[in-house]
């Protein structure tokens, strides 16, 4: 075969749904696999009514961001611009191509109304039948047809369907799909306004830019018979078609903006990575054939194949998502890290405290950006004392056994000369070996008494080296304090 061109075609609706942005990583990846793969990026905006400022600006984000770069599309040009259809229909092209389509049998004028469909519905709503359109126009004469165009009356340009027989394909995905020619209706091609339709328009495009694979939802599939007739007709090539199932929120529901779980700058506010979400997307639907799940870009383009994309819908958990996310932070070398979540640090702490060992026991714990600030708040406000956190099982400690080795931490850590986690370490666990106690029930009530909460990112040494020793033994006689008094 020809070199590989796939194409990521949205429609600049104002935001990228996850699941748009998987259809873009799966045109991606069928196209990089072969090296001379090129994957193009047209935008589908013949529908004016959804169009949306700033979409397109977005688009070109999200693509950026994921690091899915195209190799040819409206802001770098290429061989068969241009690359929005809003663009391409200036040039006459759908017209020409659907009065070409007229003329080889494979459509027709159509005159009715809206009046005219609408009553054929209504009929047919009335006798309880599923309504097809059953276009009148179909009897009209080429000849005729053109006189009445030629006078100046309103029509739209409707495919030509055979009555009878079946129209098959295969998908890649879902297998060979067969469909009874009397139940696909006669779609618009070309509005009355000139605008062709997505039907027609993708078909045209497609052809023109040399696609060989269509990556795109399910929800296509009981069109692609209907596309495969105008291929059909003017004898061109059929692209080799990949279905996915839909991203959904649930067993019954898909992921929608109106839920707010379906934008991919949603999560990236959020405080998710655009890698570790499309790491995540990209495991919607398809299964590796290994146990893999952090993937590299690269890697991906390495393991993918669509014959083990899944045919039925794949809920979208936010809590792997969540988890892979955690992955990749704490993956990254501190420096990087260190950059990314400076801000976040700067939220909710004083700039009096080390941001970069903030940023250190952030990176262990936090598998979000945006919960950092909550989890770091106690550097600046103390909370306020709480008996019941010096209780734990597992660490086996209580609220006497606290007390004692606070007291033992104190007076060690009040002669501390070098206040490093080195020293800091150091002295703590000569206490330990000393009142013969486990490490945990010292360290664990340190930690308490110096943040007082339940969780924090770090340990009882590393929050101490950030506090500094004058801040460190002023919460520690605080907590001694508050803990002898409800002793008493
Ligand atoms: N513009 C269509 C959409 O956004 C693209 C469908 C396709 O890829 O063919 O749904």
């Amino acid at each position: 075969m020809s070199e590989i061109r796939t194409r990521f075609a949205p429609s600049p609706t104002g935001y990228m749904h996850i699941g748009n942005l998987r259809t873009a990583l799966y045109e991606y990846l069928v196209a990089k696999k072969d090296p001379n793969g090129k994957f193009i990026l047209r935008i589908e905006d013949t529908d004016q009514e959804r169009l949306v400022e700033g979409s397109i600006d977005i688009i070109y984000e999200t693509l950026k961001q994921c690091n899915l770069i195209h190799d040819e599309g409206p802001d770098i040009g290429g061989d068969y611009g241009p690359y929005v259809q809003s663009e391409r229909m200036k040039t006459g092209l759908y017209k020409e191509y659907a009065e070409k389509l007229i003329d080889i049998g494979g459509a027709h004028y159509c005159f009715c109304t809206e009046d005219d469909i609408e009553n054929q519905r209504k009929i047919a709503v009335a006798r309880g039948e599923s309504f097809i359109f059953n276009d009148p126009c179909n009897s009209i004469s080429l000849e005729d047809a053109k006189k009445r165009v030629a006078n100046g009356e309103s029509y739209v340009i409707r495919q030509n369907i055979p009555k009878e027989g079946t129209t098959s394909f295969t998908d890649e995905v879902y297998g060979v799909i067969t469909v009874e020619n009397s139940t696909l209706d006669e779609s618009i091609l070309l509005k009355s306004d000139g605008f062709p339709t997505y039907n027609f328009a993708n078909i045209i495009d497609d052809h023109l830019m040399k696609i060989t694979h269509v990556v795109r939802g399910n929800e296509y599939l009981s069109s692609t018979p209907k596309y495969n007739l105008v291929y059909e007709s003017f004898g061109w090539d059929i692209p080799v078609y990949i279905h996915c199932p839909p991203v959904m929120k649930d067993e019954h529901n898909k992921l929608s903006k109106r839920h707010g779980d379906a934008s991919f700058q949603d999560f990236v506010e959020k405080g998710y990575l655009p890698e570790a979400i499309l790491n995540y997307i990209a495991l919607l639907g398809w299964a590796p054939e290994t146990e893999q799940e952090i993937y590299t870009l690269e890697e991906l383009t390495q393991a993918f194949n669509v014959k083990r994309i899944n045919t039925s819908g794949a809920i979208f958990d936010v809590d792997k998502l969540t988890w892979m996310n955690g992955m990749y932070l704490r993956n990254m070398n501190i420096d990087e890290y260190y950059e990314l979540v400076k801000p976040y640090i700067a939220k909710a702490v004083s700039d009096k405290y080390d941001y970069k060992n903030i940023a250190k026991i952030v990176q262990q714990r936090a598998n979000t950006l945006n919960e950092i600030p909550t989890m770091i708040t106690f550097f600046d406000d103390f909370p306020s004392f709480d008996e019941s956190l010096y209780t734990n099982k597992k660490m086996k400690t209580n609220p006497e056994i606290a007390l004692t080795s606070l007291k033992a931490a104190y007076n060690v850590l009040e002669n501390l000369e070098n206040w490093n986690e080195k020293e800091i370490h150091e002295v703590l666990m000569n206490e330990v070996k000393r009142l013969e106690i486990k490490n945990g029930q010292l360290l664990f009530p340190v930690r308490v008494a110096i943040t007082n909460m339940k969780f924090t990112p770090g340990g009882a040494i590393e929050i101490s080296n950030i506090l500094g020793k004058k801040e460190t033994l002023s919460r520690l006689k605080q907590s001694i304090e508050d803990l002898e008094k409800t002793a008493n």
